[in-house]
């Protein structure tokens, strides 16, 4: 690999490491600019957690004028700051924010096509939609989601002759005596090799497959469910396994070894319940009609909360599970009926694999069907007791019409009465973390006294300060678009330093 003495064919103007989203992006911007550019990937293919993603946010878009769709980048900007109580660092977001149409544009001009619609369908036309759909429209979904977007990328860094190095693991920061970055410890095929460059982008991702670092700043998450959801050929179960070996932690780890300061660490981005099962026995376990109790058999939230917000719930029961109750009366509906809009349309109206994803999960032992609540309690480890009250209150309550006790949308309140009845075990499951490095506005790495180190940059999970503990539901599309977004301003400072030194 070496060439002539103490030089590597990798040495570049910039380095990227990690070919996901934020990486290619900064690495397309900064080659752009004119920086010479390569990008380190651990994996043997790029992409990272990216192509999981459907789509970005974005406000003041081409996409949304060509609709007709009015959304300010100041609207957005303020929904954001004021979901998060303004603990982020609202420079950050307002620069996220404000390239956020301009990328639209960017991945248009370079063949990227977009629509626009709700989270969980086609964008709301009246009153009559369900809450969790009257966000602003601001959700630009491309063909084959996040994969689009990748190939898109793939594809200008081929054009720009971006070097893209693959199966080679970024180990570790060098540094000169003042602290600026002089280059890279990498290993490829077993062997370290030291790069030279002046300006490093780290866009490694979170740290979710890293127990150690879960448990030391994710400690409201038992990271013990990962285990137990890791069931392959389950849909939701299953995201965690997705990212798998991608995300551990490595970026995070090396900016903290040469200095970097933190924020933002601990925030998950939830998205369960998860329960163990095919499709259609998890989206009929989590409608919103079935009730959730913990394991002491007690009802401990509105049955309709959204999903990044219905696990915070969840977490604080005991042993973070719960189970999902429901009669075969609902079953029977959604067999009949479908399940509406639910993903995009994906699975609308499609209820079929409901009786085989039932039978797989009571084997797999994460459902129990019966015909008594003695044994349904039993199984869930609660009192008979403690459960019929829970069943009796809330079938009470459907009858008069008024959720006493969490004021559950009245429309969800159907009694629980036809057996045989359903009992389905879930655990809280998240996409990916977010946060870590401590970054400023122009994505350069902090150190603990708040100033930059010399010639590094973070963008993506990877980096803090833009994300509150709960995913902003109102900024669908935030967990992908921001790395993107970050991306490019990274690389556009880094090639600009690498020019201009
Ligand atoms: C199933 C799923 C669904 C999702 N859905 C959505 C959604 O609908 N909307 C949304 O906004 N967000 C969604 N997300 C989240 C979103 O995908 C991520 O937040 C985003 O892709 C992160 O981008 P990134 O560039 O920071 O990291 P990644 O795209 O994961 O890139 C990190 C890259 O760094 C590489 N790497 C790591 N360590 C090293 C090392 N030491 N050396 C070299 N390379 C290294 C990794 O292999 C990886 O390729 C979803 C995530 C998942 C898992």
């Amino acid at each position: 690999m070496k060439t002539e003495k103490g030089k590597n064919p990798l040495d570049s103007d910039v380095i990227v490491i990690g070919a996901g989203g934020s990486g290619l992006a900064a690495a397309v911007e900064a080659s752009e600019k004119g920086a010479r550019v390569i990008v380190i990937e651990k994996q043997r293919t790029s992409g990272g957690a990216t192509p999981f993603a459907e789509g970005i946010v974005a406000a003041e878009s081409p996409t949304q004028k060509r609709m007709n769709i009015e959304v300010t980048r100041d609207q957005l900007f303020k929904n954001h700051m004021d979901y998060t109580q303004w603990t982020l660092n609202a420079r950050l977001v307002r620069a996220l924010i404000d390239k956020s149409g301009e990328t639209v544009d960017w991945l248009e001009k370079k063949g990227l096509s977009f629509t626009i619609r709700g989270l969980y369908g086609p964008l709301p036309t009246g009153k009559t939609d369900p809450p969790v759909v009257t966000m602003r429209p601001v959700f630009h979904i491309p063909p084959n989601w996040g994969s689009g977007i990748i190939k898109t990328l793939l594809k200008s860094c081929r054009e720009l002759g971006v070097q893209i190095s693959y199966q080679t693991k970024a180990e570790k920061l060098l540094i000169d005596k003042k602290g600026a970055i002089t280059g890279l410890l990498v290993s490829k095929d077993g062997a370290p090799q030291t790069l030279h460059t002046k300006n490093v982008i780290i866009a490694t991702g979170g740290y979710s497959s890293n127990k150690e670092m879960m448990r030391q700043y994710c400690p409201q998450y038992d990271v013990s469910n990962i285990d137990k959801l890791n069931v392959r050929k389950t849909h939701p179960g299953d995201r965690i396994r997705w990212v798998g070996q991608m995300h551990n932690g490595d970026g995070i780890r090396m900016a903290f070894d040469i200095g970097a300061a933190s924020d933002g660490l601990g925030i998950l981005l939830m998205n369960g319940p998860n329960f163990v099962a095919g499709n259609h026995a998890w989206m009929l376990a989590m409608r919103p009609a079935a009730i959730r109790v913990n394991r002491e058999g007690e009802r401990f939230a509105a049955e309709n909360l959204g999903p990044f917000v219905s696990d915070n719930a969840t977490l604080r029961q005991p042993g973070q599970v719960m189970f999902s109750i429901f009669d075969d009366e609902l079953k029977q509906n959604i067999i009949k009926n479908g399940f509406g809009l639910i993903s995009g349309g994906k699975y609308r109206h499609e209820a079929s694999g409901i009786e085989q994803d039932l039978e797989e999960a009571v084997a797999r032992g994460s459902c129990c069907i019966s015909d008594s609540w003695a044994e349904i309690a039993e199984w869930i480890g609660a009192t008979p007791e403690k459960l019929d009250a829970a069943i009796k209150q809330y079938n009470d309550f459907c009858k008069k019409g008024h959720d006493d006790l969490f004021a559950k949308d009245v429309s969800f309140l159907k009694a629980i009465k036809t057996p045989p009845f359903y009992a389905c075990r879930s655990y809280p499951g998240f996409l990916v973390t977010i946060g870590g490095i401590k970054i400023n506005e122009r994505m350069e790495v902090l150190n603990q006294d708040n100033a930059p180190i010399p010639g590094l940059y973070a963008a993506g999970i990877t980096a803090g300060g833009w994300s509150g503990s709960t995913y902003n539901i109102g900024l669908p599309g935030a967990g992908c678009g921001f790395p993107i977004y970050g991306g490019r301003i990274a690389g556009g400072n880094a090639a600009d330093r690498s020019l201009n030194s």
